[in-house]
């Protein structure tokens, strides 16, 4: 956006040249909103790295002298994924089983990340979180910037949670979580978050809306789409639309939706392939600039950017053949 390819009126307001009106620029902002429940368990769990000064200290301790104990291990290492069953969606609201269904069939609903770490920091003991993160969020954010300096951060509103279909998913997650819990066999008391009293509908949404963090999983901002899509930024070719030349975003941002789970290795597969495009020259571009004078005496010019292709080749001979001398 700073350097001019954005949304109009974003990019005016600030005085910045427009190079590009692009609209889609930093909308489309999707993540997997994610929040946690809580279980006290008896089984020694990495949670007391918080919570006993002496157990940090001789994990510590261990791993600097053999490289073993909990802190060679990342804390959340079971990772789970559901695809509600269909007595669960029968519960959902017909409009968010419309919704839902736009997704392919094997897209999971939810990913339950078990970790031992983290969700109830303050208290000491061991403790587990089944963390519940949305797979199919439907709400979108937003990214933009209010300055013309990039030291400056940029503005973010997530809006996760948004849509009714997100809520009743995410309320679902925390029902299926306590079952898929109480199956583990090493839960030790009641559930310390949100609390065997949070029950209904509402009171699981709002422990929800005050518990969700990021899966720092953002796409979507430049979002890869048609070019008659007004909301697309890139081509399928991650060439930047607009009648820019020679620019291309070759990176999670483009994705237009989130695939399920974690994003690297999309994003790895994105890059491998744009660099053997480039390399290859398979996706070269060409541009070339058309004028002539209409009967009025004034220039009419186009500059257009294509693949090379034998179409596009066909195409512009057809058009020097048809405007002849009026070609400039
Ligand atoms: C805390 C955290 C945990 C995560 N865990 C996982 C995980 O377990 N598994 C998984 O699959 N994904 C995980 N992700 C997501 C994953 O890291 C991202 O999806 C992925 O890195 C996105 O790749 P990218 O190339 O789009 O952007 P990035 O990896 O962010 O790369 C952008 C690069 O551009 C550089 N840069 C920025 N501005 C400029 C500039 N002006 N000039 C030059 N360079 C610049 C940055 O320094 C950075 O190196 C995690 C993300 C976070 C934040």
């Amino acid at each position: 956006m700073v350097s001019g390819i954005g949304p109009e009126d974003k990019l005016q307001s600030l005085g910045i040249p427009v190079i590009a009106a692009l609209s889609g620029v930093g909308a489309n902002f999707s993540d997997q909103p994610g929040f946690g429940i809580g279980y006290p368990v008896n089984v020694s769990k990495q949670h007391q790295l918080y919570s006993n000064a002496t157990y940090a200290a001789e994990a510590q301790e261990t791993f600097v002298q053999n490289q073993t104990g909990p802190l060679t291990a990342f804390g959340s290492n079971y990772i789970a994924w559901e695809h509600f069953p269909e007595s669960t969606y029968a519960n959902l609201s017909s409009a968010a089983r419309a919704e839902l269904s736009n997704f392919p069939a094997d897209w999971p609903d939810i990913q339950y990340i078990l970790s031992g770490v983290g969700i109830v920091s303050n208290m000491t003991g061991n403790y587990i979180a089944v963390g519940v993160n949305l797979m199919k969020a439907t709400s979108r954010g937003c990214l933009t910037i209010n300055s013309t300096d990039t030291a400056v951060n940029p503005v973010v509103d997530v809006n996760w949670l948004a849509t009714s279909t997100d809520q009743q998913v995410a309320v679902t997650g925390v029902r299926r979580a306590r079952v898929f819990a109480d199956s583990f066999g090493v839960i030790s008391g009641p559930e310390v978050l949100p609390g065997p009293s949070v029950q209904s509908y509402a009171d699981i949404l709002a422990y929800i809306k005050e518990a969700a963090g990021p899966s720092h999983h953002v796409v979507g901002t430049c979002k890869m789409g048609k070019p008659q899509d007004p909301g697309a930024v890139v081509d399928t070719q991650c060439r930047v639309l607009g009648g820019i030349f020679g620019l291309r975003v070759v990176d999670a941002s483009t994705m237009p939706l989130l695939p399920p789970g974690q994003p690297m290795a999309t994003v790895y597969m994105l890059a491998e392939k744009f660099a053997v495009n480039i390399l290859s020259g398979s996706s070269m571009e060409t541009a070339y600039c058309i004028g002539y004078f209409t009967p009025g005496g004034s220039l009419w010019s186009r500059t257009r950017t294509a693949l090379v292709s034998s179409h596009d080749k066909i195409m512009l001979l057809l058009l020097l053949l048809l405007f002849q001398q009026e070609v400039v």
